[in-house]
């Protein structure tokens, strides 16, 4: 009998994990193993929303606390199991388009750190990128992360701290009147006091269907991945709906699609094509490359893009944290913080309110 079964071993429910692991809880973990769906290993890393003046107060409180937070994490985890997720304060370049007066007001309002760079500092700064007619919103305080070697690194050290995983489609949740009495595997049901649905784009199938369904959709997005260039200062790039992210290793990341294609995550030749021209244009030192990696993901989608991080009732051991749509990496400890605070009943300086099952839909 585990104290918390976590369904779902994505970026979610492995620091949902870590969070409790920490109060030395028994903790077990039920991934059915879908890498070439999940999100999180398709997920480039940026350590922000790419961008938040499109997002509600609620997403942006999570997300600053998290990027408080992952610095430190990311060298702990590789201290302790050898695995880098390559934290890097990369900056974020946002060329110029029609959102730029809001951009610098969002960030005027929010004191984030940025600069606006004229065509001639911007060529000296960054002279192997595209020249720019319009000045460029540098925002030097953003990060990013490897979403996989985060992964791989994150369940090296749950697994050496005691938690259990098991490599398995969770089937269904058993009840019994308002408690979830365990949940079926393929051959046998595994128990718990209390079970987290951290399940992505799946989460709404494990829900009972006495309880309230959260609206949490996939969308696909394509990524592309080319071979190792020489960058002198790695900085991350949006222009438009797309972006590139050099990694320390010099290979360049460029994204991504947003796709309704329900839960189909395979890649198209056509979404091949315009990524990689789209990257070509923006750094012409990739001309001629062969991108080595083309991959896909399912986001999460919820209708706010808020993430849902609360009970579900009417059971009383039953919990959901899911649907961070395309910010679930830069969300995941807060939401993890949070998720815990309510199963532990901890008092929290967040307000859980906004992530509740029950909301009215918000545009954000
Ligand atoms: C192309 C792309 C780029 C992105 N870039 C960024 C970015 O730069 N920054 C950012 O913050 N976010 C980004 N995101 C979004 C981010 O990846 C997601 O919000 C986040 O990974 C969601 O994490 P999750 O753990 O909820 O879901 P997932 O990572 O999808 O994990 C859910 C897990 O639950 C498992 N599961 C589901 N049902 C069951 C079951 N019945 N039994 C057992 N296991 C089950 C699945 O196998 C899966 O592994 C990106 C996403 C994509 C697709």
């Amino acid at each position: 009998m585990f104290d918390f079964i976590i369904i779902g071993g994505g970026i979610i429910g492995l620091l949902t994990a870590k969070e409790l692991q920490q109060t030395g809880a028994r903790v077990a973990i039920i991934e059915k193993n879908s890498p070439e769906q999940q999100a999180t290993r398709a997920a480039g890393g940026i350590l922000s929303p790419m961008r938040p003046w499109h997002y509600s107060d609620a997403v942006n409180a999570i997300s600053q606390i998290s990027q408080s937070i992952y610095r430190d994490l990311s060298q702990q985890l590789h201290s302790a199991t050898g695995i880098d997720p390559e934290w890097i304060l990369s900056g974020m370049l946002v060329l110029h388009d029609e959102e730029t007066a809001e951009a610098i007001r969002w960030c005027q309002q929010h004191q984030a750190a940025h600069k606006m760079l004229a065509a001639r500092e911007f060529q000296q700064q960054f002279p192997y990128l595209k020249p720019i007619q319009q000045p460029a919103l540098l925002r030097d305080d953003v990060a990013t992360i490897r979403p996989a070697q985060l992964a791989a690194a994150l369940s090296r050290y749950l697994s050496d701290q005691g938690v259990r995983f098991f490599k398995q489609n969770a089937q269904s949740l058993l009840f019994n009147k308002q408690r979830i009495s365990g949940v079926q595997l393929a051959n046998e049901v595994i128990k718990a006091k209390e079970y987290i649905i951290c399940g992505g784009a799946w989460s709404p199938q494990l829900i009972p269907a006495e309880s309230p369904a959260p609206e949490i959709l996939p969308v696909k997005g394509q990524m592309i991945c080319f071979p190792a260039i020489g960058i002198p200062k790695p900085c991350m790039v949006m222009d438009g709906n797309r972006y590139i992210i050099p990694r320390l290793d010099g290979q360049v990341v460029v994204g991504s699609t947003r796709e309704n294609t329900g839960f189909d995550a395979s890649t198209s030749p056509e979404a091949f094509a315009e990524l990689r021209k789209f990257a070509e244009e923006l750094l012409p030192a990739l001309k001629g490359l062969e991108p080595h990696a083309h991959w896909a993901g399912l986001r999460p989608s919820s209708p706010d893009s808020i993430p849902y991080i609360c009970r579900v009732e009417p059971y009383d051991n039953l919990s959901l944290n899911a649907g961070h749509f395309r910010n679930g990496i830069v969300l995941a400890p807060a939401s993890a913080q949070v998720m815990v605070d309510i199963l532990l009943e901890r008092s929290s300086h967040i307000d859980h309110s906004p992530y509740q099952l029950r909301r009215s839909s918000s545009a954000n």
